[in-house]
């Protein structure tokens, strides 16, 4: 093995304490190898105890009732949201948003923003590595609205050509909507210029950031970004719910999304008058206990700090592709490292990532095999399907060292 072991910036194995799925066996004497956080993370018993003790103790319907329990979980969930705004860096919790996850966060903007401000022959800038996410909302809505939707390319290393978006602005797009961090490739773009570029030509910016938010401090007044989208469960959160943050002025200005209870100031049988933000774009009951959920996540990263979770992620991969380029056969996407986090997907020749899924399952390694919803993304790199290994705070190198000898396993039984 030539690969160097780099230092571990904080201790993986107190963290992973925290985490009880990580204890658990996937079969007698095969514990778990997890490699899909990506897909979603795992939750640390402080996420697990915060949402039980908000159904233990506070749980009731939120903003409406005058009783303790009422009062206490409307200053649970409100708390919530106010924690995430500082994470963001945002100006006001007012602009915090909670949805359902990212895809519910584009879709309210495409809905809104996009349905009020889009018009016929209007163009859209997205890129080609966008997962489905930030794809369906726009095509949606380009079909409807006659909009022309324009790609960036990703070239050959995995990365955006920015002269081809330099190019592109020239068509003065109304919306610049593109992913912090390819999901597949790994890739970290440079949000802060793309965003200045668009902002340049009098562009709105809708960022979505499910795969950065988990694993970097992400500052929205930095950034300068209109809109941005997230998941909890990415990031040690409970499943079902995410966040939309909104510049205030547009949030203000835009009609609300869905409508219901909740959502509004008054309501007369043939007409409604829209709640103050956020609140007008939460129609319903709201998901309060994962909101609660969410914010003793954010509490949890925050603790270990984002900076140490970077660095501890950033030696993984980089461990990581040094070890798996070792492997003949083995090609992987989206180079180089330095412009990658924490995900690795792969083709091995002559076996297909379904096979080598299976098989890794056998020694309980995770990872996930498929088009990682970024079906253009695969047809451009003409394989219809990846292997993807990812990495989060509680993973250890010898994890890497486990999935390496599992390929040579494939390798020895597919003879490739
Ligand atoms: N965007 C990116 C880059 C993602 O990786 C994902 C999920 O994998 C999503 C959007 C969609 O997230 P969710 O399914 O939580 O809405």
């Amino acid at each position: 093995m030539s690969a160097t072991v780099p230092a571990i910036t904080y201790n993986v194995d107190l963290v992973r304490q925290d985490f009880p799925i990580l204890a658990r066996e996937v079969r007698p004497g095969v514990p778990l190898v997890y490699l899909d956080s990506t897909a979603t993370s795992q939750k640390p018993r402080q996420v697990i105890e915060a949402v039980t003790r908000y159904y233990s103790q506070s749980n009731a319907n939120i903003h409406r009732g005058i009783h303790t329990l009422a009062e206490e979980a409307t200053a649970q969930y409100e708390l919530a949201r106010a924690n995430i705004a500082n994470f963001l860096g945002a100006q006001t919790p007012r602009q915090v948003i909670f949805t359902r996850n990212t895809t519910e966060s584009i879709n309210l903007v495409a809905q809104t923003w996009g349905r009020t401000n889009l018009h016929r022959g209007d163009v859209v800038i997205l890129t080609e590595m966008e997962h489905h996410s930030n794809l369906v909302p726009w095509q949606m809505l380009a079909t409807e609205f006659d909009l022309k939707l324009e790609f960036i390319t990703v070239t050959p290393d995995g990365l955006l050509d920015l002269d081809e978006y330099q190019r592109l602005l020239s068509l003065t797009p109304k919306l610049v909507a593109f992913t912090h961090v390819s999901n597949v490739l790994g890739t970290i773009n440079p949000a802060k210029d793309i965003i200045k570029m668009a902002h340049d030509v009098g562009a709105i910016t809708m960022l979505d950031a499910a795969q950065s938010v988990p694993h970097y401090k992400v500052d929205v007044q930095d950034l300068d970004v209109d809109f941005m989208a997230f998941s909890g469960h990415k990031m040690c959160g409970p499943t079902g719910i995410g966040v939309l943050y909104g510049r205030k002025s547009i949030l203000e200005s835009i009609p609300p999304f869905l409508g219901g209870g909740d959502m509004i100031k008054r309501v007369k049988l043939r007409s409604f008058v829209p709640n103050e933000i956020p609140h007008k774009f939460e129609a319903g009951t709201p998901a309060i206990g994962e909101a609660i959920g969410l914010s003793a996540a954010v509490a949890y990263l925050q603790n270990i700090s984002m900076e140490a979770i970077t660095a501890h992620e950033k030696e993984i991969i980089h461990y990581a592709l040094e070890r798996l380029e070792e492997i003949p056969g083995i090609a992987v996407f989206g180079r180089p490292a330095a412009h990658k986090c924490g995900v690795a997907s792969f083709i091995l020749q002559g076996v297909h990532a379904h096979d080598v899924s299976q098989v890794l399952d056998r020694d309980g390694i995770a990872v996930r095999a498929g088009h990682h919803c970024a079906m253009p993304l695969h047809e451009k790199f003409q394989v219809p399907a990846t292997v993807r290994a990812s990495f989060y705070l509680y993973n250890k190198i010898d994890e890497v060292d486990r999935l390496v000898d599992g390929i040579y396993k494939v390798k020895t039984l597919f003879k490739s």
